[in-house]
């Protein structure tokens, strides 16, 4: 009874925002506060296109799905679907969610990712599994939530009409703490991760895919896409709300 009460209150705040007018964060347009984005500026989002279907980078030549580096050497995991460029608005919102908490955000890009994603498994068979990059405790303890369980968690609910798949976010655990990845370059990123992720039990997927908000060398998700392949995954998939790169040395 309690809880009817707890979950009524809830719908009629969801309810009485539908009908606050706010400016929209971007342009300051009219919108109401249940959507923080005018429908002119999530249309305006910089989505990613003429991505390689491997890593996830833009790519300049059209002719092939898979880029000259993937082709060479091809990364740990084998297909990245990202929804956005990390470009502004893009970075700035996703900062907004990360450091702000502002997650009244994430909405409108988890909208477009689960768009991308239930076009792109339409003649592929969908993963078993979704996986959040983990978070170390320490880290969850500053910032206060967990962004990567938060946008699997959407996802999750988004996309499971379309498919049957389970959502695993203690599979994989950070075992130590690392340095922010940001700043860093590609050579660094990939000694700061060393040892960083454990997995914390048997599993049977053969097919799994990894969720973080950013990939940027995709040296934290080709480290876990490697334990996962180590451990019996046969295919890894990587979903991202943005991918971005960073110059490599
Ligand atoms: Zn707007
Ligand atoms: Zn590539």
């Amino acid at each position: 009874m309690r809880q009817f009460k707890i979950r009524n209150r809830v719908y009629n705040w969801l309810n009485f925002k539908q009908h606050i007018t706010i400016s929209c964060l971007l342009c300051r347009a009219d919108t109401t506060a249940d959507k923080p984005l005018c429908g002119l500026c999530i249309d305006s989002l910089p989505i990613a296109s003429n991505a390689c279907y491997c890593c996830g980078l833009p790519m300049l030549e059209s002719f092939s799905q898979v880029c000259a580096n993937c082709l060479k050497k091809p990364p740990a995991f084998d297909r990245c679907i990202s929804a956005f460029q990390y470009d502004f608005p893009v970075n700035f919102l996703i900062q907004k969610i990360k450091h702000q908490r502002q997650i009244v955000f994430l909405p409108p890009l988890v909208k477009q990712l689960s768009k991308i994603l239930i076009h792109s498994y339409d003649d592929e068979p969908w993963p078993e599994t979704i996986i959040p990059v983990p978070l170390h405790n320490q880290r969850l303890r500053v910032r206060g939530f967990d962004q990567s369980l938060l946008l699997a968690r959407k996802l999750h609910t988004g996309i499971n009409e379309n498919s049957v798949l389970s959502l695993e976010s203690r599979l994989v655990k950070r075992q130590k703490y690392t340095d922010s990845q940001q700043g860093l370059t590609a050579k660094r990123r990939k000694t700061n991760l060393k040892n960083a992720f454990i997995i914390s039990k048997s599993f049977s997927f053969r097919h799994v895919a990894i969720v973080d908000d950013v990939v940027t060398t995709g040296a934290t998700v080709s480290e876990i896409a490697l334990l996962l392949k180590k451990q019996g995954a046969e295919r890894v998939d990587v979903w991202c709300l943005a991918r971005t790169a960073v110059l490599q040395n």
